[in-house]
């Protein structure tokens, strides 16, 4: 039987949970998910100045969020933890102890002014800045003297001289680095915290990874990685690097393409099934040309193999138009409670409302349940719901309340609206019969005017829908209004 696939997901917990991140962890998950394998979830907060417990609970809720789960990690526990990396320090001393006996690690004294320093000449020299091995064979004087300064060492790995370093990347293919090029890095700092290349590589191996899914940023540490695999005889997992996300102008992905976290979205109003479904798409592609899928379909689906090399480039449209299509499926009072939140901030619900006021709410929100492709969208579709005061869009529209027919309709549709006992969608219809058919105008001559002293706009929802939630006092006085604004006084 094959082994039991074993992936994780293993970020610092430093700055917001950034949409990259999320991507690396939903295919480290599908993949966990798909083969009945294992997903855990290892903070990496070795880097003291930067690693707050606020944003690993940011990353932790993210996840659950968007749906993802892990078997083994923080918060659950399993075989092979602790699952934090600070709470892991004995356990990477005793290797450290272990490649300090063997040789394989030294004890680095060099002060930052002059690793510094060495980084300057070689740059000058354009050569590749790296550690050229001053501390690596000292003798024991030496030592005692940098000691006696009150030096204090960090710890380096030796790397072993003219080497290839090859693996296999499940997204690459071969990939291979010379040893020569990396210089001994440092795996303990002078404080005896470890670094990111160390103390991954003895977690994943540790933790039983077979699998390592990861950003492509990383592919230039694996090396450095395989180097403490093989110096502590671990057994090598697989690797894949998933390429980059880039914006629409093929440039790195960052802030200045718009919102770049998880929360940034979830803020929005976009849906978890949305961004998941967008995610799985930034760097995978089914064989088919199917776009939407169910969590189920992408677990069905998904495969390393399909992983694409190239950048993956994070088109927000599509983003939306995946959205739209989740949106569209909440029944009524799941969009009601999505568009919610985004209704308080717009100012137009207190979340106290009375019955009657949130029956008519709700209408108003579900005006917009077709149009929107996020959460964010609502209020500015419903907004002329709220408050009577409008300018007129375009001088255009402004335009239309100035045909000459326009009081001979007004008076009669505010007439019409005033007998009227109940303003449903029928009696708005009717209205409008009534008036052409008495008037002999055109439908436009008709639906215009109104529409524009109704909103400002010539363009909107169905009269028919709106002035039923408008109701009739209101849009009397919102015709009355605009008809003053253009200098129309009605009888
Ligand atoms: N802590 C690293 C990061 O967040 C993990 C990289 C890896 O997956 O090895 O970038």
């Amino acid at each position: 039987m094959d082994k039991e696939i074993r992936v994780r997901f293993a970020p610092s917990p430093t700055v917001p949970f950034h949409i990259g991140g999320a991507r690396s962890a939903l295919f480290n998950w599908l993949l966990a998910r798909k083969m009945g394998g294992k997903m855990v979830l290892r903070i990496e907060d070795t880097d003291r100045e930067r690693s707050t417990p606020e944003s690993e609970e940011n990353i932790k809720d993210a996840l659950k969020w968007l749906g993802m789960d892990w078997d083994e990690g923080v918060d659950v526990g399993g075989p092979y933890g602790p699952y934090r990396q600070m709470e892991r320090l004995d356990i990477y001393k005793k290797y450290t102890d272990q490649l300090l006996a063997e040789g394989k690690a030294y004890y680095c004294y060099c002060t930052p002014e002059e690793l510094e320093e060495e980084r300057e000449v070689l740059t000058a020299k354009s050569m590749m800045p790296r550690y050229m091995g001053k501390c690596r064979n000292l003798s024991p004087e030496q030592i005692a003297a940098y000691k006696a300064e009150g030096r204090k060492p960090s710890i380096r790995f030796r790397v072993p001289e003219g080497k290839q370093i090859v693996f296999d990347d499940l997204v690459r293919g071969e990939v291979s680095f010379e040893s020569d090029g990396i210089g001994d890095f440092v795996i303990v700092k002078s404080d005896g915290i470890p670094t990111y290349n160390y103390a991954v590589a003895i977690d994943d191996a540790l933790m039983h990874i077979t699998h390592v899914i990861r950003a492509e940023e990383h592919l230039s540490n694996t090396p450095r990685q395989l180097l403490v695999y093989d110096a502590l005889q671990f057994e090598r997992p697989k690797f894949g690097h998933i390429s980059l996300i880039l914006g629409k102008d093929k440039k790195k992905m960052s802030k200045r393409h718009g919102a770049t976290s998880v929360d940034q979205y979830k803020q929005m109003g976009y849906l978890p099934a949305g961004l998941v479904n967008f995610l799985a798409l930034l760097g995978w592609a089914p064989s088919s040309e199917q776009e939407i899928f169910t969590e189920e379909e992408l677990i069905r689906e998904f495969s390393m193999k399909h992983v694409a090399k190239n950048p993956a480039v994070f088109d927000v449209d599509k983003l939306n138009w995946i959205n739209q299509h989740y949106m569209r499926k909440l029944t009524p009072e799941e969009f009601f409670a999505a568009a919610k939140p985004h209704m308080i901030a717009a100012g137009y619900m207190n979340g106290k409302e009375t019955d009657e006021k949130l029956a008519w709410l709700k209408k108003v929100v579900a005006t917009a349940h077709e149009q929107v492709s996020f959460g964010a969208e609502i209020p500015q579709v419903v907004g002329m719901y709220f408050g009577d005061e409008f300018e007129f869009e375009t001088s255009e529209a402004e335009a239309v309340l100035k045909e000459e027919t326009v009081p001979t309709v007004m008076q009669m549709f505010i007439k019409e609206l005033e007998a009227a006992e109940i303003i449903d969608g029928p009696t708005v219809k009717n209205i409008f019969k009534t008036i052409q058919k008495t008037t002999k105008f055109g439908g436009k001559f008709v639906y215009m005017p109104v529409r524009v002293a109704l909103t400002g706009n010539q363009h909107g929802p169905e009269l028919v829908e709106m002035i039923p939630l408008l109701g009739k006092d209101r849009s009397i006085k919102r015709i009355k209004t605009s008809l003053e604004k253009v200098g129309i006084a009605l009888a």
